[in-house]
């Protein structure tokens, strides 16, 4: 209930009869409306959408505070264990819809602001995104969080107050154009800041011995960190947990106003426009030093701002008998993918150079605490750290590191030194912490050419290596004058940059390490960290991801949510998503085919209308809706699917106005999705697909069997509108290569068919679904390697339809466009991004031969409506409060609290 009651602020309309209302909706009304009169963020007079949003918000935290305020009060009381969950990424989304539904008051809100003149979804589309986050790793993270408090468990998150999100994406005739996203223009209402919850955080200075033999950091620059509280409110509960993320400012003092009094403006504003561009931007471009160096403050800042304020609480809550021993007790931490690394290393610190603890006693408690989740396969996605940019900032945490690198040697060493040197020299290249340095003197030994570790890296880790690395070579061949050939002879090879590789750190220094979908797991043992599984298998385990079901179906598909609700007999589905499986016995039943098909069509309609506003374009809302929503990148392969779309374009072109009718449904094909700002090649997929859509949505000829729509700036809002609408979905990424995947859970919980590879979860949801309610195509995850071996060795014959569609985009159909180098990455032999490593070419036949499968079902809407029915009914497994229980029970051993 909305326990806080304001007094009455603004004088009541005579026409509104506020005491009729329900005691929850007038007691709302006093709240809404007191805010709006004297929460300060507008001007005095009209109640207009933009402050009735923002008074709206208001009155629904206020509503939020108790809940919060209790949860935090009782978890301090019983001293309970707690899950910290790291992530420079959560991708929230808008928060008020959620907020009250999970209070149960959405009914209530929407009667008042209709009387207030309002409708509840026109003022909560006010809020902007909260979007700190990328994607799929993000909006796991806020899923997760929405799980956990659901689930009444003591667990927060902690991550940065970006004070820009992500990049707003324009789509112009040239592509993508990314424009900064000033979410918190207007404030953010959901926010409490907490000006008493702040900490130092240093970079830079130096380490220094004291007599006892004690290592100090010192120097440096300081920055400080303010802690921003944001509620997450449970489902049906009054656990109402916290999401902690932490804003940069100067120290206090560090306004030099005598140089600004001296005229020196920039210069008085230096330390705090230092500490403050910390958290300006997500994933601020690293190819300058300087950017490289603001990443990695990052990541520190959430690491030390985060354990240092964990510690604090742990010192709390154990009053006068601090126990160290009982700390992985009382505390878990889960790093989201390497991001938040550097938790080991400060883990250390803190409790060696600051509770004076030892070296092993730390060690300890420290394994105990951290687990690391793995989101990634790809060789190039694995973080690495140039080693001497990390010496300069951390210093300390750099010997720290040199530390745990050296006693890992000494396990490899006593797993493989009895075998023969080459065994040896292959683990140690393959699992030290540390890459491209020198084995430390009591190791030497053991290695016959110490050197040609070093040497021997591969062409591709050479590509990637720094900068500093790379621009030391452009001097060297500046310098020389000696020929080519005299080079060769003369110069040893250049030295490979030494490296911190973060995800062999967090295996190292974390107690458990996990996959994201089964498939993925397998392949993080068997491949990306075999050597490490074989030494620690227990460590290695699998979290297949899921979403919420609240937001991703309850309150973004009111339509189907009541259907579900009538055919199983309650709500209890939302939170007991098994019970989503009950659907399965109706799935051929008349009745519910009929609502199942009308609520699909309410939702595209809401589609209908969306589109004509954002591009222009009129769809029909007959053609099925085939979407592809998620990051551009060539591994996610929407070249796949837009080659895919050009081939049926040319065939339609080449049948006559019957047989097209007869052979092809009529389609939408709708994509979104943004390309990071330096990915040069994603955003020539961009571009590309907005020429087909040009070309396609404008012949006459075609008309609406046929459209092709790219929806600017795809954002988690975006996707609460379109998942509800799609009957075809696409999942299509290289075998092997996406670890998991979570709109593809999405969109099976709303009754939306699949074509995909068994790739990430796509594997789990078609055994859930049924192989007759999920349409495959492609090579299978062990075929990659052997794939690629093929083509490398000019083995690879492609299908004749493939070299059809490619000269057909090459003859100008397009309009003139250039295409040579989107399309020549999938031709040649050989190389990473060329000689189509991705597979496109080799899976497009199956492909094609997919897509007139999925026609032939589309036609025969019967069948179409029992897969999408058999689709819902079998997603209940990809909940994300599955994925929190296994979390609580394998990982961080935790237990739920309920809030009285
Ligand atoms: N971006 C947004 C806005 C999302 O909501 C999601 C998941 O639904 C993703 C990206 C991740 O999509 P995928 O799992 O298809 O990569």
């Amino acid at each position: 209930n909305v326990s806080v009651n304001h007094p009455t602020a603004v004088e009541e309309e005579s026409s509104t009869n506020w005491q009729a209302l329900a005691p929850d909706a007038s007691s709302i009304a006093s709240s809404i409306k007191y805010h709006a009169e004297f929460s300060p963020s507008f001007s005095p007079g009209q109640l207009d959408l933009p402050k009735a949003f923002l008074a709206t918000a208001q009155s629904v935290r206020d509503a939020l505070i108790s809940n919060w305020n209790a949860t935090y009060e009782r978890y301090e009381r019983l001293d309970v264990k707690q899950a910290y969950y790291l992530s420079m990424e959560f991708l929230q989304g808008r928060a008020l819809l959620n907020a009250i539904g999970n209070l149960e008051l959405t009914g209530a809100y929407a009667e008042v602001l209709t009387k207030l003149g309002h409708n509840l979804e026109n003022v909560a589309s006010q809020e902007p995104d909260a979007a700190l986050g990328n994607g799929g790793l993000g909006r796991l993270a806020s899923c997760f969080l929405d799980s956990m408090a659901t689930l009444d468990y003591p667990a927060w998150g902690y991550g940065l107050r970006y004070k820009y999100g992500l990049f707003k994406q324009l789509i112009t005739k040239d592509g993508q154009e990314e424009v900064a996203e000033n979410w918190l223009e207007m404030g953010s209402p959901w926010e409490i800041v907490r000006n008493d919850v702040s900490y130092p955080v240093k970079f830079y200075g130096k380490v220094v011995c004291d007599a006892d033999g004690k290592r100090h950091w010192i120097g440096g620059e300081d920055v400080t960190v303010v802690a921003h509280d944001v509620p997450i409110p449970g489902y049906k509960t009054k656990t109402t947990n916290n999401l902690r993320l932490w804003s940069t400012k100067a120290p206090a003092n560090d306004f030099d106003l005598s140089a600004f009094n001296a005229g020196e403006h920039m210069q008085a504003y230096e330390a705090l426009a230092n500490a403050e561009k910390i958290c300006y931007v997500l994933y601020p471009g690293d190819d300058s030093e300087e950017g490289k160096v603001l990443r990695l403050k990052q990541q520190y800042t959430l690491c030390s701002a985060s354990l240092q304020d964990i510690i604090v609480r742990f010192e709390r809550r154990s009053g006068s008998n601090i126990n160290w021993g009982q700390f992985a007790e009382k505390v878990a931490v889960q790093m989201n993918d390497t991001h938040p690394t550097l938790c080991i290393p400060e883990l250390m610190r803190i409790l060696m150079d600051l509770k004076g603890l030892s070296w092993n006693d730390a060690w300890t408690i420290t394994k105990r605490t951290v687990a690391y989740t793995n989101h990634t396969v790809l060789p190039e996605a694995l973080e690495k750290w140039s080693l001497d940019l990390m010496q300069k900032l951390l210093p300390r945490h750099v010997e720290i590191i040199e530390t745990i690198d050296e006693q890992l040697i000494n396990e490899i060493v006593s797993e493989y030194g009895k075998e023969d040197t080459e065994m040896l020299e292959k683990k140690l290249k393959e699992m030290r912490v540390l890459e491209n340095v020198d084995l430390p003197e009591q190791f030497a030994h053991l290695i016959v050419k110490p050197r040609e570790i070093d040497v021997a890296i591969s062409l591709q880790e050479l590509e990637e290596s720094s900068e500093e690395y790379e621009s030391a070579e452009e001097k060297d061949e500046s310098e020389d004058e000696s020929t080519e050939e005299e080079k060769v002879m003369a110069e040893p090879p250049p030295k490979p940059p030494k490296m911190v590789r973060m995800a062999n750190l967090c295996v190292v220094g974390g107690h458990a390490v996990n996959g994201v979908a089964e498939i993925h797991s397998e392949i993080v043992k068997d491949e990306v960290f075999n050597s490490f599984y074989k030494l620690w298998p227990k460590k290695f385990q699998n979290k297949t991801n899921g979403v919420t079901p609240r937001r991703w179906i309850r309150f973004c598909n009111p339509a189907l949510s009541k259907i579900i609700t009538e055919w199983t007999g309650s709500e209890d589905w939302v939170l007991n998503t098994e019970r989503l499986g009950e659907l399965r016995k109706f799935a051929d039943n008349k009745g519910l085919q009929n609502q199942w098909r009308s609520a699909k069509r309410e939702n595209k309609m809401k589609v209908v209308s969306f589109l004509k506003e954002k591009t222009g374009y009129t769809v029909s809302p007959d053609a099925m809706f085939d979407i592809q929503v998620k990051r551009i990148h060539e591994y996610k392969r929407q070249l796949l699917n837009i080659l895919g779309i050009v081939y049926r374009y040319k065939k339609m072109k080449e049948s006559s106005v019957e047989e097209r009718k007869n052979m092809y449904a009529p389609r939408v094909c709708i994509f979104g999705g943004k390309a990071f700002a330096t990915y040069v090649q994603a955003k020539r997929i961009v571009k590309f697909i907005t020429d087909v859509g040009i070309t396609v949505n404008h012949d006459p000829e075609i008309g609406d069997l046929l459209k092709v729509i790219f929806v600017p700036d795809y954002n988690v809002s975006v996707a609460e509108l379109l998942i509800p609408a799609s009957e075809l979905s696409q999942h299509i990424s290289t075998a092997g290569m996406e670890a998991s995947g979570t709109s593809n859970m999405k969109f099976a919980m709303n009754g939306c068919v699949q074509i995909g590879t068994l790739d990430g979860a796509n594997v789990e949801i078609r055994e859930e679904v049924g192989e007759d309610n999920f349409f495959l195509f492609g090579a299978r995850a062990d075929e990659i390697v052997g794939l690629r071996k093929e083509r490398a060795e000019g083995k690879f014959i492609a299908d004749p339809r493939f070299e059809e569609v490619k000269e057909f985009v090459r003859s100008g159909v397009l309009g003139g466009n250039n295409y040579d180098e989107l399309l020549g990455s999938l031709e040649g032999n050989e190389g990473y991004g060329r000689g189509d490593y991705f597979l496109v070419g080799k899976d497009f036949p199956s492909y094609i031969e997919c897509q007139e499968e999925v026609d032939k079902a589309y036609r025969d809407q019967q069948r179409w409506t029992r897969m999408s029915i058999m689709n819902t009914a079998g997603s209940y497994k990809f909940s994300s409060d599955r994925t929190i229980h296994e979390y609580a029970r394998d990982i961080w051993n935790i237990q739920p609290v309920r809030v009285e």
